[in-house]
């Protein structure tokens, strides 16, 4: 991003925020320095023959930690993908995976390229030739390496390269849960692409159920009514808008996209400007709003809850000082440098870090991951019984109603409702509830119980960075 030469990298800004917390741990000389290091990174240079010609694509598939196997972590497509990138967020990953126990080590990948300059086969050929390349070195593999989506990837690119990854293993049965992300029809799993918007709305309910975080936030009462500014909207960031205003009566009061902004103190209508930015590639000309042609100026807009959703680097040292959400939920990856972060915290903003406000994804991933291993779907089993047990309590309860001579009855939707079994999405939403609940009640009890802790991405670190330690104390390096 744009920001001052002062600025540290991507990576360092990670490293910063890691050391800022190990200071306050005691862990084993040299363990500290294990957990920090990324081990390795594969830079691949390959062709592709397109448009008559063979042009040459740079990717990279960073391992950060390997204390679990598989490894896991998304692959970016973005022009602005660089080894420095990848092995910041692979280090996230880890401490991502750690915080919210889904049992993996940490990885990232990316290839430089802009995706909206190729037509659909073009993007296959790329992504296959790519995906050979990894596939053939174990970066891609079920039991080793597990990539998933991440900008400007989704579903259509996961299925290619688990296509890929089975072309090339053609007896593996567990070919499948080589990636995740994957559409439903080809091994993928309900509520994976929505995860990480999920994820986002799930945390923010369970911050607003904590008093004493929203205490530090100056915040008070419900998500209700709230003024939400979004960055991106794109899968993250349309997803966690469209279920915020949608379901918690959120006021979406400030969309940022690349071309601009659009603001409505009233609240924007998701749905639309997604569909306006799907036909016409930015905000701009969309007439139900204001438009603002420099749209980072937004990010200063006056709101209760701010999400950045694109890129990382977006809150830096130029811009910092005039954000004045007094709450920040990092859906992007580092959207906030280390030292906007250190800025942002000397004003009393509270930041609900990336490692836990966009581990939505990572957790259905996991979910996914299962399913493919287990070659069964969630709530296939136990479905039908489910709902045969909860017949006999109605059927029951009628009978005791029409023997007291019909003087009460089941409100009207209680019946559906109770006799309806959980099939696989509402598994998978239970699940990413639980989980986005017990991590942030992780976090929160180190934020407020401990005095040398005054936010909470450092209770993050914390909580995240004793796991990954005891997990290689247990296994020896
Ligand atoms: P995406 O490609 O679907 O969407 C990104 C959006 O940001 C697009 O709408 C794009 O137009 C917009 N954008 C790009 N540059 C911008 C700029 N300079 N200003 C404003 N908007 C800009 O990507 P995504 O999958 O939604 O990922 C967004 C962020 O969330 C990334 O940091 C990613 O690492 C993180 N993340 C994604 C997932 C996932 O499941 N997809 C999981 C965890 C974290």
């Amino acid at each position: 991003m744009n920001s001052p030469a002062t600025e540290p990298s991507f990576r360092e800004s990670v490293d910063i925020m890691f050391n800022r917390a190990v200071a306050l741990m005691d862990l084993p000389p040299g363990l500290e320095e294990k957990i920090r290091v990324c081990n390795a990174t594969y830079t691949v240079r390959f062709g592709v023959r397109l448009r008559g010609q063979i042009q040459t694509f740079t990717g990279y598939r960073s391992v950060h930690s390997e204390h679990m196997e598989p490894v896991k972590g998304g692959i970016r497509f973005a022009l602005g993908v660089n080894q420095d990138e990848v092995e910041a967020l692979a280090a996230l990953m880890t401490y991502k995976c750690s915080l919210v126990e889904a049992p993996f080590g940490g990885s990232k990948g990316g290839l430089c390229i802009d995706p909206r300059e190729y037509d659909d086969h073009e993007l296959e050929l790329i992504t296959r030739r790519f995906a050979y390349e990894l596939i053939k070195r174990d970066l891609i593999n079920p039991s080793q390496n597990v990539p998933a989506p991440d900008m400007g990837t989704g579903e259509r690119e996961m299925a290619w390269i688990a296509d890929q990854y089975k072309r090339m293993n053609t007896t593996d049965i567990n070919g499948s849960a080589c990636v995740t992300g994957k559409p439903t029809n080809a091994g993928g799993i309900q509520g994976r692409t929505e995860a990480t918007g999920r994820g986002v709305q799930y945390a923010l309910q369970e911050f607003f159920r904590d008093p004493e975080g929203l205490k530090k936030a100056g915040l008070s009462g419900q998500l209700d009514g709230k003024s939400v500014v979004v960055q991106g909207l794109g899968n993250v960031g349309y997803h966690a808008a469209k279920f915020l205003s949608e379901e918690d009566g959120c006021r979406i009061v400030g969309v940022i996209e690349r071309d601009g902004a659009l603001t409505d103190p009233k609240g924007l209508n998701i749905e639309a400007v997604r569909s306006w930015i799907g036909n016409h590639g930015g905000v701009a000309g969309y007439a139900d709003a204001t438009y603002v042609e420099d749209g980072a100026s937004v990010l200063e807009t006056d709101c209760d809850i701010l999400i950045p959703a694109a890129l990382e680097g977006v809150i830096n040292l130029s811009n910092a000082e005039r954000v004045v959400a007094p709450l920040i939920i990092e859906a992007a990856n580092g959207p906030v440098t280390a030292g906007a972060d250190a800025i942002l915290r000397d004003k009393g903003t509270v930041i609900i870090p990336d490692m836990y406000a966009n581990a939505g994804g990572v957790t259905v991933s996991y979910f996914e991951w299962v399913k493919n291993l287990s070659h069964i779907r969630f709530g296939r089993m136990q479905r039908r019984q489910e709902e045969a047990r909860h017949q006999l309590v109605v059927d029951e309860l009628e009978r005791l109603s029409h023997h007291l001579g019909d003087k009460w009855s089941m409100t009207p939707d209680f019946k559906d409702k109770y006799l309806r079994g959980a099939g696989e999405l509402e598994l998978v939403r239970s699940g990413l509830d639980d989980t986005m609940r017990a991590a942030y009640q992780s976090m929160a009890s180190v934020w407020h119980e401990r005095d040398d802790v005054q936010d909470l991405r450092t209770a993050a670190y914390l909580v995240s960075i004793a796991k990954v330690a005891a997990s290689y104390r247990a296994k020896g390096l």
